[in-house]
């Protein structure tokens, strides 16, 4: 298999499906104790930050993964930093302005983010073996053109930062939580894919993505020039069981059900009232 993103090399490396920085500083290089690692079928207890189960399989060269993307991972690093350490000013501000993040290189900063996303989202597609152009990702990623195909949100959940609180009380380190959602796509009248989209949280923060060839208008949001970009809140409200269950339950929940919830789930978040069209 060739690697995605420069279409040249040898497919020879597994990107992380959590960053393994992230991994790192949450649990430890090894793991300081086994991490509960559950899927919808499964859950079972791994060790280590290079157990396959916390990677993609090989889609794409050591050069892109190790080289071409580096500045990308440490770019999407700062940027969880700031959102775990600044959950108030951005709740309150229900936005993120990367100038407080980045500093004066906020602009190829930005673009790193969202090239760092643009990765994890070309991996969760071609891992699944789906026969869709991932072209706009990999000139977004190796070439520098920009791209209306890819587009996301950001979410802050505050049961979730209620959680960390609620943990820390207990003097525990706190909330230490990663998920990725399954990857979503819709089908038109005639069969063909016209979009894809999947989640993937840090904490009490959600990033949806959506990549779509198809010239779909979603509320969502293109990498552009503009410092500030708008974050949903999920308030306490829509988390009500928070607070009266086992928080692992609570976490558990989260997850969808099934693929006809996280449809639902994408229908409303895009504001899909009628079938897609195929533009
Ligand atoms: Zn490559």
């Amino acid at each position: 298999m060739i690697c995605w993103i420069c279409n040249k090399n040898k497919a020879d490396s597994g990107e992380h499906k959590f960053k393994s920085s992230l991994l790192k500083k949450m649990y430890g290089k090894q793991f300081k104790e086994e991490i509960l690692f559950g899927t919808r079928e499964s859950h079972l207890r791994i060790q280590g930050v290079n157990n396959k189960k916390v990677k993609f399989p090989k889609v794409i060269c050591k050069n892109c993964n190790n080289t071409i993307t580096s500045q990308h991972d440490k770019s999407f690093d700062v940027f969880i930093n700031y959102v775990n350490d600044n959950y108030n000013t951005i709740f309150q501000n229900q936005s993120i302005n990367f100038e407080n993040i980045y500093s004066e290189n906020w602009f190829e900063e930005k673009k790193n983010l969202y090239k760092y996303i643009a990765k994890h989202a070309g991996c969760k597609i071609v891992t699944g073996n789906f026969e869709y152009n991932v072209n706009n990702l990999s000139e977004f990623i190796f070439d520098d053109i920009n791209t209306s195909s890819f587009q996301i949100e950001f979410q802050l959940k505050e049961g979730f930062k209620f959680l960390d609180i609620c943990l820390k009380q207990q003097n525990t380190e706190g909330l230490r939580f990663m998920s990725n959602g399954q990857t979503v796509y819709y089908k038109n009248k005639e069969g063909k894919i016209v979009f894809f989209a999947g989640i993937t949280s840090y904490n009490w923060l959600s990033i949806t993505w959506v990549y779509t060839q198809n010239g779909y208008k979603t509320n969502f949001v293109k990498f552009s020039d503009n410092p500030k970009q708008k974050v949903a809140i999920l308030p306490f409200h829509e988390l009500p069981e928070i607070g009266k269950k086992d928080w692992f339950d609570i976490l558990d929940n989260q997850r969808m059900e099934s693929l006809d919830d996280q449809i639902n789930y994408y229908h409303t978040f895009l504001k899909l009232t009628n079938e897609p069209k195929d533009l």
